[in-house]
Formats: C-alpha cells, structure tokens, sequence
C-alpha cells in the first residue's frame, strides 16, 4: 500500500511529466472510480484544464489544475498511476485514464478497486485548514500534518501524544487526522528506529523517546523517497519502475530475523488488526 514516500516519488516524477500538459479526455472504465461525480460530469470539468504543478498531500497525489482546482488522487491498497507517451492502454486492470493534446496519457490502474479520483478546490488542500473547515470532501477530509513540514517539530509531536495520552502509540501514527502520509510499513520502522514499543500508551513516552520518534518518523519518509518507495507488491512509480525501499527495511516483514542492532529475533504480533515487527530487546512493552 502506497505510503508518504511512494506518493511522494510518483509526484515528484508527474512534475516532470505532466506540468503545462493541457486535458483532451477522461476516460473510466470503472464506474466507481469517480464517485460521487458521474465520469461524464468528471471530465468535463477535467477537459481543456492545463496542470500547472504535481504535489502531494498526505497519501494522496495533488495534481492542480489552472482556474484553482486540484485533480486529486487516492492510491489506496493496489493504484498505480503511470505516465505513458503513446495511447496504448493494453492493461487490464487499468480503471480510468486521462489523455493530453499531445497525445500522451496518465493512466491509472487498480487491480482491487479502490483508489479514487477526485476534484477539489486546490484552497481545502492546505495543511492546517481543518480546523477552520466545517465539512470537508470524503477523500481528504480532516488530513493531519505533513510529517516533512517545518510545522511537524518536537513540540508539535509531543503535544500531540499528551492530547491522546491512552492512544496506542502504533495505531496512533497511523491517524491521517493527526499526522497524514505514515502507512504500517514506516510505522513500524520508525518504532524500531526510536526503540519504542507498538503497545507503549502515548501519553507514556518521556521528553528522550519523544525526540526519538520525530526524528525516526522523518528519517524513515526521507529515506523511503529517497529509495524511490518500497515495492513489495503492486507499487510502482509513474514510468512504471519499483523501488527499492524494500531492501531497506530494519524489522518489517522480517520475523524471526536477528534485529540489526541486537540480535535478537524479530517478533511479528497483530495491532490493531495490523501485522507489526518489533525487537523485543530494543523495544520494551513497558518503560524499565
Ligand atoms: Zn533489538
């Protein structure tokens, strides 16, 4: 599942790719990709619009449009969005795609369905609205901190785990509410890199651990992007590449391995209805 650093990769790409594109068509091929919007109401607020920037909130791809908009992209479990120069669309799990005036197309392909696609004013995007907003569009509505913003420092993160003190530090950072773009994967890193426990209640954590954390959940993303996001299974990026992220991974998807640091085998227990990994050495269930 696409987390901060795999969405981050592909809008980095699309900037490249897209950026001063004009919109000739939309196509779905899947009904729901769209909804609540028709596909035909879809691409007519779509066609003739320019992209003007590719960026990323949360988990989402941001692709904005001149006139204020945003066509805004929800990857979800299996999405894929690739850019491609000619018109071939021979793949079958392709759901919708968009074709330029210049004959290139952005295809999105979801083998299980659930990624989406939206318009949205470009103004509800902005970090730190939430607050002020009333209602907000079902794909993005109420999205936390971008984790790599200068907003997202020690004093933020440590308020935060005071306000929701009882919380379970693991299922916590994964909150889009709170902070948005921490998926399982880099979830689970950065508990190791912190040596934190999954279970520890985040009103528990001392000023150190907390320090910890903000600098293992950003050094986890930084590292993840810079590695082009983890495939595991269906990521790729916009030209259709894997990352390699996956190779990188200290305790995920690894137990019974030694863990890196100490030795000691890597357990893997359910949170939350999550797989997680953990050393039970470096990351004690409770403060000794
Ligand atoms: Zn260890």
């Amino acid at each position: 599942m696409p987390e901060l650093p795999e969405v981050e990769t592909i809008a980095r790409q699309l900037q490249g790719l897209v950026v001063g594109r004009t919109v000739a068509g939309f196509s779905s091929l899947w009904h729901r990709v769209t909804e609540p919007l028709p596909a035909k109401h879809f691409a007519s607020r779509l066609i003739g619009r320019r992209i003007t920037s590719v960026g990323r909130r949360g988990k989402f791809v941001v692709l904005e449009l001149d006139g204020g908009e945003a066509l805004i992209v929800s990857l979800r479990m299996t999405g894929q969005l690739l850019f491609r120069d000619d018109a071939a669309h021979e793949d079958r799990f392709v759901r919708a795609f968009v074709t330029f005036e210049d004959g290139t197309l952005l295809r999105f392909a979801d083998t299980r369905k659930f990624g989406r696609m939206q318009i949205v004013d470009r103004a509800d995007l902005v970090e730190g609205l939430r607050e002020r907003r009333a209602v907000g569009t079902p794909l993005h509505s109420s999205l936390g901190i971008e984790p790599l913003s200068r907003r997202f420092t020690v004093r933020w993160l440590a308020a935060m785990l005071k306000r929701r003190g009882r919380a379970a530090i693991k299922p916590l950072l994964l909150d889009q509410r709170e902070i948005a773009g921490v998926g399982n994967i880099y979830d689970i890193e950065a508990l190791w890199r912190a040596r934190i426990h999954p279970l520890r209640a985040a009103g528990s954590l001392t000023p150190a651990e907390v320090r910890r954390l903000h600098e293992a959940i950003r050094w986890v993303l930084k590292k993840g992007i810079r590695y082009g996001g983890a495939s595991r299974r269906d990521y790729v990026d916009a030209r259709g590449n894997s990352g390699r992220m996956q190779r990188e991974f200290q305790v995920y998807d690894r137990a019974g391995e030694p863990c890196p640091r100490c030795g000691r085998a890597i357990v893997r227990t359910v949170v939350g209805g999550r797989g997680t990994f953990h050393c039970p050495r470096c990351q004690r269930a409770a403060r000794a």
